[in-house]
């Protein structure tokens, strides 16, 4: 195993363990959206409150799978404090990371490698695909957080 690969494990055990942003936000007109993912048994609530086009506050809870929680927390703190456009980018990209990132590995692909220097700490994750079963729980915040973001339309 590189090192790498243990930075990346401690990084996600650190956010299980610690997770960020963990609460609710009760005071309207705060978003509430709540995700499941059948196949792990994991859930989250994710809050939001926007303002100005900004999402100036995030809060999070629920429980499941380590990979659940860890990138729930992860995501909470690659978003918190961007404005609405930014956020979607960054979905975009972790998603782009769950998704293409194992094909890009492949040297007959074709697909464009993705900057992980860009994800941060996110880039974490990415051992995840190789464990498909295990990208609907690293997703399922992620697509919580966009379902809420489309509810401000
Ligand atoms: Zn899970």
């Amino acid at each position: 195993m590189s090192n790498l690969e243990d930075l990346y494990r401690e990084v996600i055990l650190d956010h299980y363990r610690s997770p960020r942003n963990r609460g609710e936000l009760t005071s309207p007109p705060a978003i509430r959206v709540e995700g499941f993912n059948p196949l792990c048994g994991d859930e989250v609530v994710v809050y939001l409150e926007v303002r100005d086009g900004v999402l100036v506050d995030i809060k999070l809870t629920g429980h499941g799978c380590s990979i659940s929680q860890s990138s729930s927390s992860l995501m909470s703190s690659a978003v918190k404090g961007k404005s609405i456009e930014k956020v979607r980018e960054t979905i975009a990209t972790f998603k782009q990371l769950m998704t293409v990132h194992q094909a890009s590995l492949d040297e007959k692909s074709d697909v464009a490698p993705i900057d992980l220097r860009a994800l941060g700490e996110l880039a974490a994750l990415q051992g995840v695909v190789k464990f498909p079963v295990r990208i609907k729980c690293a997703m399922l915040a992620w697509n919580t957080l966009s379902q809420g973001l489309d509810e401000l339309a």
